[in-house]
């Protein structure tokens, strides 16, 4: 087997060596480098130099505004950018282009490509996903939100709740049920609705650490065209499925680059503090290592499959149970490295995988803590470490499906009894 990229993606990779000499400073360290208050204003710029150069949605026909360009130029793109400290695109860039542009790519009419695909290129139309409520999160087919169409517009009345950048988006792609009498996962209808009009209003939820990254949305008499369906009206359970395979699975040819970074600094800070010289750090450092290692071969086949035409599917939930199970492991290690040193930005910022961090805002924190803090998020959103070994058991190994709470002899118990 020829393990080496073919001369074309190695000139690629010069021309993308070439480029970040030419528009980054001589002295350039990272965005870890970088004082923590002048990161965002530095990925929003970066991001605008990427939209100039067309290098943002690399792979996207050119006619609907992308590069045109093979996918392995887009796994160079992502090594040099990995190994330079700068992100591939802005904070809305993975709802916008990995989500929802790649989701209407696969599923969209026409018209909606050529509508849509240029202003998430453009980053005229910022997105955010309206998936989760308050009753429907690994059980999401339980979403109650309801759309029901007046004339030639849909009325949208519920609520989203985690809605990460949503104060950031002027655009937000939602699950609504249209059709409350048919089976729970197939009155469903996948929506675009824009977010400037008096019906839709969000609301930021405030974390531990001070910071609101995501938000409570709330639909009240909201509106969007009837055009705006994306796939037909009741089918959104399936469009909603290829949204999550891109969401889980579509980075999974270019995350071990971006652990391999982290690791390695974290070695370099090991050796600076000296706890490279205990034998227990050594052994879990190596530990690390040897599933950075795993997640590259993972990475391979997920490559091999992207560029084989393959769009990801179920399988894409092994890269995102592995790498987020993995992300815990490792920023424990650091923290238990560096002690207190943790809490105070070391200069090294960890390239983590959490997607809204990866475009260096708004987790644009340079301390390792808030990299632990984050990556305990990891296992949660994208659907939970259970829900991807569910996943895995039933859609990839085809193992019999776990008991459902409304069917088979469960469901014949009365609520009252199942409630104490
Ligand atoms: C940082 C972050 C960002 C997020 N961003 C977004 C976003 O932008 N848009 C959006 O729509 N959502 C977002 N979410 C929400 C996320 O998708 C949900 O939190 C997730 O799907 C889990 O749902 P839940 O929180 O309701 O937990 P629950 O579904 O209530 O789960 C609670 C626990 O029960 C377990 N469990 C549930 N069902 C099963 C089962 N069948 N088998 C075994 N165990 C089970 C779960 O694994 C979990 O441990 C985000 C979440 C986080 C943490």
């Amino acid at each position: 087997m020829d393990m080496n990229y073919p001369a074309e993606a190695e000139a690629f990779r010069a021309e993308m060596r070439a480029f970040l000499a030419e528009n980054l400073p001589a002295d350039w360290k990272g965005t870890g480098g970088l004082p923590e208050h002048e990161v965002a204003g530095f990925t929003a710029s970066w991001r605008e130099t990427l939209y100039k150069h067309g290098l943002l949605a690399l792979t996207w026909p050119v006619e609907y505004g992308g590069g045109g360009q093979p996918w392995v130029n887009q796994i160079v793109l992502a090594e040099e950018f990995a190994r330079a400290g700068v992100p591939t695109g802005g904070p809305n860039d993975a709802f916008g282009i990995q989500m929802v542009g790649n989701t209407i790519l696969r599923w969209g009419t026409e018209e909606q490509k050529r509508h849509f695909l240029p202003r998430i290129i453009s980053g005229e139309d910022k997105w955010c996903q309206g998936y989760s409520e308050p009753n429907a999160g690994s059980d999401l087919a339980n979403l109650g939100t309801r759309a029901v169409l007046d004339g030639d517009e849909w009325v949208i009345n519920g609520q989203k709740i985690w809605t990460s950048a949503g104060h950031l988006a002027n655009w937000i792609f939602v699950l609504a049920r249209t059709d409350p009498e048919a089976p729970k996962h197939k009155g469903i209808t996948f929506l675009l609705v824009p977010m400037e009009q008096t019906g839709v209003e969000v609301r930021p939820i405030r974390m531990i650490s001070g910071d609101s990254e995501f938000n409570e949305v709330f639909f009240t008499d909201a509106r969007t065209p009837a055009s705006n369906v994306i796939g037909s009206i009741g089918a959104g359970w399936s469009v909603a499925m290829t949204l999550l395979g891109y969401e889980r699975g579509e980075a999974a040819a270019t995350l071990s680059i971006r652990f391999k970074d982290e690791l390695e600094r974290l070695m370099e800070l090991a050796v600076e503090s000296g706890a490279n010289r205990d034998p227990v750090i050594r052994d879990r450092l190596a530990w690390c290592y040897s599933r950075v290692e795993v997640m590259r071969y993972l990475g391979l086949r997920a490559m091999t499959s992207l560029l084989g035409g393959q769009e990801p599917g179920p399988e894409s939930s092994i890269s995102k149970l592995y790498w987020s199970e993995y992300h815990q492991v490792v920023t424990e290690l650091a923290v238990d490295i560096l002690g207190s040193r943790a809490l105070s930005p070391t200069g090294r910022r960890p390239s983590t995988a959490f997607r809204t961090d990866d475009a260096g805002a708004p987790n644009s924190s340079n301390s390792w803590d808030m990299v632990f803090l984050n990556a305990r998020a990891g296992t949660i959103y994208a659907g939970t470490s259970q829900v991807q070994r569910n996943i895995l058991g039933e859609m990839v190994l085809g193992l019999p499906k776990e008991p459902r709470a409304d069917a088979g002899p469960w469901s014949k118990i009365p609520q009252s009894l199942k409630q104490p």
